[in-house]
């Protein structure tokens, strides 16, 4: 037995039944978490302490959630703080009373704005007490900092930091030892990290779903004098697992599974229009030969990858409408017939860059089709040549607030799935049935709506062929997509074996490009010296949540974008790099100025490579002997991705598997990568 599965003590004297969960005792939880890297000691803490909030005052549950997940409501809501490290420092300084020189000056020295907080607060004499902080107190109050608009918003922000600020550790006593126990369960250190982002916990979304569902299960358990078994808490977590990536909406699951207990979520959250789930992906191949050995035996399809912008549209008809109005959140009644959303790769909602979309979409519904999700690829369009244009088209269209009249960059949404359909989800049928239901609920219109371009021929030599039309056709290459039995079922958020990309471009290279976070940047020589001249790179590592440092990017870059760049990066420069970069510490290794860890790029290289410079996937084995990380050879730089958030980068995992693959390839002189052409 797990001690989760026994009966705990009573850990918090001050919590009383039915009270508002201190935000103290989640903080005594969260520097628990923060001494330990074992991710089933993780699990245990975090359910642990949920399985007290169920217990005691299960209507904090939600908030106490997204506190863990540092959240503040689901993606689609569309929900930012908005704030950088400046900002911080303003409202960290004013709530102590010192100087913003002076806080600058810790920063510089401590490199961690929660551990300035801490010590700015502990020389700070305590006139009165004010109320100790609550979960749902700090939730609210992040969300109204999160709110607020218009004039002076910024001001507002700041008052709204000092205010949560103020009250951080009221009733602590004593002064912290900043160098002990990484700072120990200070209220100030956790506001600060969840405003800037990062908790630094190694506490992933995913950890945090499979504690609620082994303290929910535990929790119903409890209530009936028993005890969970081992496999209880198995399916309970399958449960919410399935759920989850079906529906990924804390505001929605929570209350459901606090009401009417975990085991029967299935029935009423499920995949619905307005909640976007987050989309399948591809692996990356560099050889048609790979993609055959993949789906030996088993028949698969393949489709033109076009070169736009994901979108998910979400649409009810008009008598329909009433119950998933509200669920609907960029609903506009511009789609005639009823209400529709559209949502990016991330989840965010696109419904006000693309009206154009939502007014023509009821002329490529066929009747009968009452409700549906489609997942599709929006591309720019030449409406004289009637072709697809390249992604730099698209990228020049309006982001916000875009008018129909005022469109001059035209899109073609490309379907190429369907999630669901007439109230039902279809997400577990074969690819080969949700293709037939997609082409039996929509019609083309030339120009605004196709069907992406497949065929379901299975060898090499009619591949190849079809890989050559859709570089002609504009696109980047194939997707190639297994296409029927259980294993063609769409798996919402999974990097699939499912799915397999062959770009063009990469056939000779390491089979993709690279999505990077900017940290830092140096100034250009030459001509190039009043604007940032090349730039420090990394990918994401999601186990301890920090970036590693792959490369240095100088190429690719044009002096228009270059000028832009510098405009952009100048407003991110913070003090020093952020606790959670993995970097060189070298001093001619060291960029002139750090970043916020914000913008995400895309990158092409020759090759991959060890260097001793660099960082990424030195904590996923990169290097047998531990101290060289994987960087980039001749990086290019292709575009911004605007779509992705900086933890949406290319992970650390990933490098080393290109890396490795890469190498294999190189180490058994096997099937040279380009032998197909
Ligand atoms: P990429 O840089 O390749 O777009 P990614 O990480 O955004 O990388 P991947 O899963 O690697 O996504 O590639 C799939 C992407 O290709 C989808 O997100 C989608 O935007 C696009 N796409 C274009 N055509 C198709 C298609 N026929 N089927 C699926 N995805 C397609």
């Amino acid at each position: 037995q797990t001690k989760l599965q026994s009966k705990v003590e009573d850990p918090y004297p001050d919590w009383k039944p039915g009270a508002p969960v201190p935000y103290a005792a989640l903080c005594t939880t969260f520097s628990l978490i923060e001494l330990t890297s074992k991710r089933l000691i993780i699990t245990e803490h975090c359910s642990l302490f949920l399985r007290q909030v169920l217990r005691l005052t299960p209507d904090d549950f939600l908030p106490t959630v997204l506190l863990m997940i540092n959240k503040l409501a689901p993606d689609y809501a569309g929900i930012e703080l908005g704030i950088g490290e400046s900002l911080i420092m303003k409202a960290i300084g004013e709530s102590t009373g010192r100087s913003l020189q002076v806080i600058k000056a810790d920063q510089k020295e401590i490199g961690d704005l929660g551990l300035v907080a801490i010590k700015s607060r502990s020389t700070q004499p305590t006139m009165f007490k004010p109320k100790p902080l609550t979960v749902r107190g700090v939730h609210k109050g992040l969300m109204d900092i999160a709110t607020v608009a218009g004039n002076g918003a910024q001001g507002r922000k700041v008052d709204g930091i000092k205010k949560l600020l103020s009250a951080a550790d009221s009733q602590s006593t004593g002064k912290v030892d900043i160098h002990k126990d990484k700072g120990g369960p200070s209220e100030a250190k956790f506001i600060v990290r969840f405003l800037e982002g990062k908790l630094r916990l190694g506490l992933a979304e995913r950890t945090v779903l499979v504690s609620i569902a082994h303290a929910m299960i535990c929790h119903e358990a409890d209530q009936k004098g028993a005890v969970a078994s081992t496999k209880e808490i198995e399916e309970a977590e399958a449960m919410l697992k399935t759920v989850y990536s079906e529906l990924p909406s804390w505001d929605v699951i929570v209350p459901a599974m606090v009401n009417n207990g975990i085991m029967r979520l299935k029935e009423t959250c499920k995949l619905r229009p307005g909640v976007p789930l987050k989309p399948m992906l591809a692996k990356p191949t560099k050889a048609i030969t790979e993609v055959l050995d993949r789906f030996e035996n088993q028949t698969f399809t393949c489709e033109y990858k076009y070169d736009g912008e994901r979108a998910q549209i979400h649409y009810v008809s008009k008598d329909h409408s009433e119950e998933y109005i509200d669920a609907l959140p960029g609903a506009t009644k511009e789609a005639a017939k009823g209400v529709a959303s559209i949502f990016s790769r991330n989840s965010e909602d696109l419904s006000k860059k693309y009206p154009d979309i939502l007014a023509k979409l009821h002329t490529w519904i066929k009747d009968g089709t009452k409700s549906f999700v489609l997942d599709c690829e929006t591309v720019a369009w030449d409406v004289t040549e009637k072709k697809v244009l390249p992604f730099q088209q698209l990228m020049t269209r309006k982001k916000k607030d875009v008018k129909v009249e005022d469109v001059k960059v035209k899109v073609c949404v490309f379907a190429f799935d369907l999630l669901f359909l007439n109230g039902e989800a279809v997400v577990e049928k074969s690819l080969r049935e949700r293709r037939e239901l997609l082409h039996e609920a929509f019609q083309p219109v030339e120009g605004e709506f196709a069907f992406a371009t497949h065929m379901n021929g299975q060898e090499l030599e009619e591949i190849q062929i079809f890989l050559d039309e859709s570089v002609k056709a504009s696109c980047e290459g194939l997707m190639v997509k297994m296409l029927d039995g259980s294993e063609s079922g769409y798996e919402p958020s999974k990097r699939s074996r499912n799915w397999l990309k062959i770009k063009k471009d990469y056939l000779s290279g390491i089979g993709d490009s690279l999505d990077l976070v900017v940290l830092g940047a140096y100034y250009g020589r030459g001509k190039r010296t009043s604007v940032y001249g090349a730039f420090l790179l990394a990918c994401y590592n999601p186990a301890t949540e920090s970036y590693e440092t792959v490369c240095n990017i100088g190429t690719g870059f044009s002096e228009q974008v270059l000028e832009e760049l510098h405009k952009q990066l100048s407003e991110i420069v913070i003090e020093r790099p952020k606790p959670f970069y993995s970097h060189s510490s070298g001093n001619q290794h060291q960029p002139d100025v750090w970043l916020e860890p914000r913008y995400v790029w895309e990158v092409k290289t020759a090759d991959l490579t060890l260097s001793p410079r660099y960082k990424a996937g030195i904590k996923d084995g990169a290097d047998p002997a531990g101290d060289k990380g994987i960087s980039l050879r001749f990086p290019r730089f292709i575009k911004v991705r605007d779509d992705k958030k900086p933890d949406e980068a290319t992970s650390s995992r990933q490098v080393v598997e290109m890396y490795k693959k890469q190498e294999a390839v190189t180490k058994n002189k096997g099937p040279s990568v380009d032998d197909d052409f």
